[in-house]
């Protein structure tokens, strides 16, 4: 799938989703992908305003330090959260001087970010719906998102087209590749099909962002079993 590879081996079962994985990259996945109305039903209950409005405050102080750590790699001040939920990290943004956007697919969330934040731009849809005229950005975040879509490549498509060459993308998903993954991979605490449907490696993550023009600069080591990289479109 992510490597172009046929080989996959089965990993077992997750509340009736079969989950497999690429025997040359490691990638696993939920397969048959289940439907968007299926994926579309359990966001609708998910409470997104409760789960992370009251934590806003500190969510703002760890975007702070991620943003101020990484921003010299940036090429420039447009900055984007893809998957930006109510905007902390957009704001954190707007504070250390950048040209700041977020987009995210619940429109719920991106009301309650309009309000709270309001002084940097925002859009609810699909990737595949941003505003042209937001033209190209220097410097995005895509911190647990992609394990969530159900079509990567177009999703992914979408986002790398909006990234100038030279620009720099911090992206974090669980990392199904680290050696705190227990051996019976379905008992991993990331594994939650129908919200969790990619499972990411170091090295099927480096295929993928090659594929779509990008070149890895580093991983961060984690403790946890979480993938976190910096990445540079060519
Ligand atoms: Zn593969």
């Amino acid at each position: 799938m992510v490597c172009g590879s046929a080989g996959f081996v089965p990993l077992g079962q997750w509340g009736g989703h079969d989950i497999f994985r690429c025997t040359r990259c490691s990638f696993g996945f939920v397969h048959p992908m289940p439907p968007l109305s299926e994926i579309a039903a359990i966001y609708d209950r998910y409470p997104a305003t409760e789960l992370y409005s009251g934590k806003a405050a500190r969510k703002i102080v760890r975007a702070h330090k991620r943003l101020k750590r990484y921003r010299h790699l940036a090429p420039g001040k447009r900055f984007i959260d893809f998957g930006c939920n109510i905007g902390t990290t957009v704001e954190a943004a707007r504070r250390l001087g950048f040209d700041a956007h977020g987009t995210d697919i619940d429109a719920e969330a991106i009301s309650i970010a309009g309000t709270l934040f309001p002084g940097s731009l925002y859009h609810a849809g699909p990737m595949e719906t941003l505003p042209v005229e937001w033209g190209l950005f220097d410097f995005a975040f895509s911190t647990e998102v992609i394990e969530h879509v159900p079509d990567p490549e177009s999703y992914f498509a979408a986002l790398a087209a909006r990234l100038r060459p030279g620009g720099v993308l911090y992206l974090t998903t669980p990392d199904a590749g680290h050696w705190r993954v227990p051996a019976d991979f379905t008992a991993w605490e990331h594994v939650f099909p129908p919200q969790h449907l990619l499972y990411f490696t170091r090295t099927s993550m480096t295929h993928f962002l090659g594929r779509h023009g990008f070149d890895v600069i580093k991983f961060v080591p984690n403790l946890k079993t979480g993938l976190k990289l910096l990445a540079r479109k060519r």
